[in-house]
């Protein structure tokens, strides 16, 4: 019996012993561990923002950047009844079809006509320069912009 009450009597002393360093801890010592704490959380916040603007750079599908082809369009009638072709746009009288500016040649591979913006003088697309008056129309290559993939249907699409 006595063996039972000193085992007791050690276990009190052992809670007495314990208590009190969780009630009352030492705060100094716990203070200097805060960055301890501190440090992962902060790695863990950083490693999943990181994460997740990665996943949404390569998921997320963004506006797309294509060269313009040479898609020729159909010229607007005149009041007469004949294809009318805006100046500084190439265009093929043969197809009656205005093609994109910097384009020279037809889908057929004929040589496009132009007329000048400035004296409405009408040349081959190719030459660079009015024969008429020396305006000069440098043409670059057009780059249009779709827009994103529309999201999946369903209705559920998460922006
Ligand atoms: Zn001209």
């Amino acid at each position: 019996m006595s063996e039972i009450a000193a085992r007791i009597a050690d276990l009190f002393t052992w809670l007495s012993t314990i208590v009190p360093a969780l009630v009352t801890p030492d705060w100094a010592a716990l203070i200097r561990l805060l960055p301890l704490f501190v440090a992962p959380v902060v790695v863990l916040w950083l490693v999943s923002t990181g994460g997740i603007w990665t996943l949404l750079g390569i998921t997320k599908p963004g506006p797309r950047l294509t060269l313009g082809a040479a898609a020729p369009t159909a010229a607007p009638l005149g009041a007469d009844g004949r294809p009318h072709f805006p100046p500084g746009r190439p265009y093929s009288t043969a197809e009656s079809a205005i093609y994109p500016s910097g384009s020279t040649r037809s889908l057929a591979g004929e040589p496009l006509l132009i007329a000048c913006p400035n004296c409405l003088a009408v040349r081959l697309a190719e030459r660079s320069a009015c024969d008429a008056c020396g305006l000069e129309l440098r043409a670059r290559t057009p780059i249009r912009v779709g827009p994103p993939a529309p999201p999946p249907p369903g209705g559920a699409a998460r922006a």
